[in-house]
């Protein structure tokens, strides 16, 4: 709902509707190296397009989000400002600020960047540049609603096996196989109520832990967190496999929606 992309209609500027409004962070400071060599994941294009400016763009449609902060590598940061500017991504509803060591690090910079009165924050991997506002909205309703912690996901097409991980390529032994149908592969946006993720990142800040998500924190930390149905859109681009399927989504999109 971005003021130069998708004009607010007055009324809904009041001071309730700000307070109201998402800040969503995209934790970009990585280098994404399970693509190949080449630019650091979010850089890499998609129609043409960076990944990262899909991605930005996708919360950017939603009228629950306000303010999306970019966590940009530490030495990119006036690279990445460039990009979203010559994107048409400039002004005071995009900010970028220098991420972190780790991906922890960079949604904490992020999360320090947004204003005190916004209470809604939604966490989106750059590597996820199609996913569809409806998720984006879903999510940010259901923290509204009064869930601190909501992840959208959707069941898994593989059958899944826990194994004994074994050196590369040696056989591994199946320790056990999970109920399929208890299962979620979680996506992004991730939504939260805002105060409850900056107490968890807080307290991660005094200890080691192994989590690879904001939800996996508030886990953790003894918290409850929801999942929402997400959308097979919502894939992450990780392989170059995920390329040409990312490819195909945005041309069918292009070709019927007037992407
Ligand atoms: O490498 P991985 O796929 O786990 O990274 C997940 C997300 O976290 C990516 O969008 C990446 O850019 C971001 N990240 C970050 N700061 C880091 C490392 C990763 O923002 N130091």
């Amino acid at each position: 709902m971005f003021g130069r992309a998708i004009p607010i209609a007055t009324e809904e500027r009041n001071l309730n509707a700000t307070a109201q409004l998402a800040a969503a962070v995209v934790p970009a400071a990585g280098r994404g190296e399970r693509l190949g060599p080449g630019a650091p994941k979010a850089l890499r294009e998609l129609g043409g397009v960076p990944l990262l400016v899909h991605a930005v763009r996708a919360l950017a449609r939603s009228r629950a989000v306000g303010l999306v902060v970019v966590c940009a590598p530490p030495d990119g940061v006036a690279e990445v400002v460039g990009l979203l500017d010559s994107h048409g991504l400039e002004g005071d509803d995009v900010r970028v600020v220098a991420g972190g060591a780790t991906r922890q690090e960079s949604v904490r910079l992020g999360l320090a960047a947004i204003p005190a009165d916004i209470r809604v924050v939604l966490v989106h991997d750059a590597a996820r540049p199609l996913v569809p506002v409806e998720v984006v909205d879903a999510v940010a309703a259901a923290v509204r609603s009064g869930h601190p912690a909501v992840v959208p996901a959707v069941p898994l097409a593989d059958t899944v096996k826990r194994v004994e991980p074994q050196l590369a390529g040696a056989p591994e032994p199946v320790l056990d196989t999970p109920d399929r149908s208890t299962l979620r592969a979680v996506q992004t946006p991730q939504g939260f109520d805002r105060a409850a993720l900056h107490e968890v990142h807080l307290k991660a800040l005094t200890e080691e832990t192994s989590v690879t998500d904001d939800a996996g924190l508030i886990e953790h930390f003894g918290g409850r967190v929801v999942v929402v149905p997400g959308h097979e859109e919502a894939f992450k681009v990780t392989r170059p496999l995920d390329l040409v399927l990312a490819e195909a989504v945005l041309a069918r999109r292009r070709a019927t929606d007037g992407y």
